[in-house]
């Protein structure tokens, strides 16, 4: 049972401040949402250290400097619909669904997924929307979003995503397979710019769906 949680993520943000985070509203969302509820109890007393942690079926929940970063990088760009690939624990689900109006997020093991929609309801966040289905697809009836964030490493950057990014819309995601790379994707029209960030590590963007 974790009963000092305030103190610990007050801690995490400092230290989070050191790493280079400076969006307080990232700041301030990261500090108030209790990380330790996205994880199994016996984990839980290391929830607001900076690691990933094993949430099951050999995934894991982010780093949480991985999370402000990204969700750094999304809010430098007006974004209100948002997607998701790689639910997972829904931590950065719920991150996000605090920060912008809408979020739409696809996990392809529906054990994950099931976990993840009950942890955003105990927290009131019903801005979300779920799907089971291969990120590799996207969501494209939901299609466009301002902004996508994909949190498994795809090989290449999936076509589909491109599809259906916005005009002016902005995508974060790693890239790679041993060696990954994070990068920003922006759109204009029929054109696409990238950025590369630098090197991250990330569970692999895997084809198809698992129950
Ligand atoms: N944001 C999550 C990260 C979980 S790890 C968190 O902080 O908890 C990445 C997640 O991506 C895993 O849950 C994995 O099952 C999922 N994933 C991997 N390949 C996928 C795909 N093709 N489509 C959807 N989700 C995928």
């Amino acid at each position: 049972m974790i009963n000092n949680y305030w103190g610990m993520a007050k801690r995490l943000v400092q230290l989070l401040v050191a790493q280079g985070i400076s969006n307080q509203r990232v700041l301030d969302i990261i500090e108030s949402t209790p990380r330790h509820q996205f994880m199994p109890e016996s984990l839980a007393h290391q929830a607001y250290e900076n690691t990933a942690l094993p949430i099951g079926k050999g995934q894991t929940i982010s780093q949480p400097l991985m999370v402000a970063t990204m969700t750094q990088l999304l809010l430098q760009h007006d974004c209100q619909k948002v997607l998701e690939i790689g639910t997972g624990s829904g931590y950065q689900t719920a991150v996000l669904a605090q920060l912008v109006e809408r979020v739409f997020s696809v996990e392809r093991i529906a054990a994950l997924q099931y976990q993840a929609k009950r942890r955003l309801k105990q927290l009131d966040l019903h801005n979300v929307a779920m799907r089971h289905g291969d990120g590799w697809e996207g969501w494209s009836s939901k299609a466009p979003f301002d902004g996508i964030i994909v949190t498994a490493a795809a090989a290449r950057v999936p076509e589909a995503l491109l599809q259906q990014l916005a005009d002016g819309g902005v995508m974060i995601l790693p890239v790679g397979e041993q060696q990954q790379s994070l990068y920003v994707v922006r759109r204009f029209g029929d054109n696409f710019e990238q950025q590369r960030i630098g090197d991250v590590k990330f569970v692999p963007l895997v084809k198809g769906t698992l129950l």
